[in-house]
């Protein structure tokens, strides 16, 4: 199957809004076997947006819209749809009903421009959106189809994985099982390489990189009849990946490396608290994220100045004076500090210089010492990171849980 995809949005042709829609909905009709050979942004013309969808229906069997679904004047696209159709527009009760519940659930008036985002294309199938106002649809015309998705990804992407990939999986007659397999400790042009020749031959099961800050995320899909079918397909490939890459593998259920930690530390019945500096509070965030991570944190001190450092910490004046807040002495303190005063099995540190400002030659920007103690001592990773302030500070957090990760698992330290 051939599909296009049509990005609607003056938002988007202006450049303030970048086109994250169209790189999900291609990531995700890849492994479905269909073809995506062209995309395309139109701003909010009805005329220039028709011209597209008739051009599209000749190259293509789908066309996949996102955005103008909205009840604002310039939200036109299921107008322009049912135009290229040849279709007449109707209203669904269900969804004009679905419409008034939704606003009086919210407490909100609803005005009578809101009414369009009940109307679509005669005969179409109508996609409810329970992230938001405006529900997608999908319009038929002998063997061409359009899908209609509304533009805010946190909409648009729940719906496709949730509407769309079925409908998808029906027409095509084949359905999809993925897993994702989760990487730290390595790039991902050197992941890629490790990998080139499952990469290179790869057809059913497909394997897709993304990268995220600091990670490489692989995700392994098959096409399959039946999932257990595609389970048994997808196994043997993580299999290999793992053996391949070895202990930088951290998760191939897809988990995050906090989710990985909780997980390893509610298994061996121990306890974590955290000591701050550089990370300011962005590793206590990220395990906290974990539901039911009042398991195992205790607690988490942001000890960004000197004084709180000794105050808190007790680390010692003489280490401050001699080597500095950042440096592998104080991260060891850091540590060594919190797991006495919070009394938990294992405390981490961090240290660093985040930047823009405050580097210099024997301390640049991005240098970063991270600290574990446990009951079997104290260790400190020593790294130097680039990229912006917020960059370092979130590569920081993965670098500390993945010291824990590794203490919890008996590897040996990475950094
Ligand atoms: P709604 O009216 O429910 O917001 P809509 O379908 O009318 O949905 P638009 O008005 O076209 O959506 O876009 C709303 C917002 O969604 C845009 O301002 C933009 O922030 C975001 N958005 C739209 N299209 C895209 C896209 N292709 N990629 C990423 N974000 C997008």
């Amino acid at each position: 199957m051939i599909a296009e995809l049509i990005s609607v949005g003056t938002e988007l042709l202006m450049g303030q809004v970048l086109n994250t829609d169209s790189q999900f909905m291609a990531q995700e009709l890849a492994p479905l076997g269909i073809n995506v050979y062209h995309m395309l942004t139109v701003g909010d013309n009805p005329g220039r947006l028709k011209e597209a969808i008739l051009k599209a229906l000749e190259r293509a069997d789908l066309v996949i819209l996102s955005g103008g679904l909205g009840p604002t004047g310039d939200d036109l696209t299921k107008k322009v749809v049912a135009d290229a159709f040849s279709l007449p527009m109707e209203r669904s009760k269900e969804a004009e009903k679905a419409l008034y519940e939704r606003f009086s659930a919210l407490g909100r008036e609803m005005t009578p421009n809101n009414l369009q985002q009940a109307d679509f294309p005669k005969g179409s199938l109508i996609l409810e959106n329970p992230n938001g106002t405006a529900p997608g649809c999908i319009t038929e015309s002998g063997s061409k189809a359009a899908i209609l998705l509304p533009g805010p990804p946190r909409e648009l992407f729940p719906m496709f994985k949730n509407k769309v990939i079925p409908y998808l999986e029906a027409k095509s007659g084949c359905r999809l099982f993925s897993r994702e397999v989760r990487i730290f400790g390595m790039g991902e042009s050197s992941v890629e390489y490790q990998l080139k020749d499952l990469i290179e031959n790869q057809d059913n099961p497909t394997i897709a990189p993304y990268a995220k800050v600091g990670e490489v995320t692989l995700r392994v899909t098959a096409r399959c009849e039946q999932l257990e079918e595609g389970a048994a397909l997808v196994a043997p490939v993580i299999n290999e990946i793992s053996e391949r890459l070895g202990d930088i593998v951290y998760s191939t259920e897809g988990v995050e490396l906090s989710g990985v930690c909780a997980a390893l530390l509610e298994k061996q019945d121990a306890t974590l608290a955290v000591a701050e500096s550089c990370s300011g509070g962005l590793l206590a965030s990220a395990l906290v994220d974990v539901p039911g991570s009042s398991a195992f944190f205790l607690e988490g001190a942001v000890t960004y100045s000197d004084a709180a450092k000794l105050r808190r910490l007790g680390v010692s004046p003489a280490t401050l004076r001699k080597y500095g807040a950042v440096s592998a002495e104080c991260a060891k303190e850091m540590a060594l500090g919190m797991r006495k005063t919070s009394g938990a099995d294992y405390a981490l540190s961090t240290t660093g210089i985040a930047g823009p400002a405050g580097g210099t030659k024997e301390k640049p920007v991005g240098l970063v010492f991270v600290g574990l103690a446990s009951s079997s001592g104290v260790y400190v990773g020593r790294l130097l990171l680039n990229g912006d302030r917020k960059r370092i500070r979130e590569i920081t957090v993965l670098n500390a849980l993945d010291l824990l990760r590794r203490e919890l698992m008996g590897f040996k330290q990475r950094v």
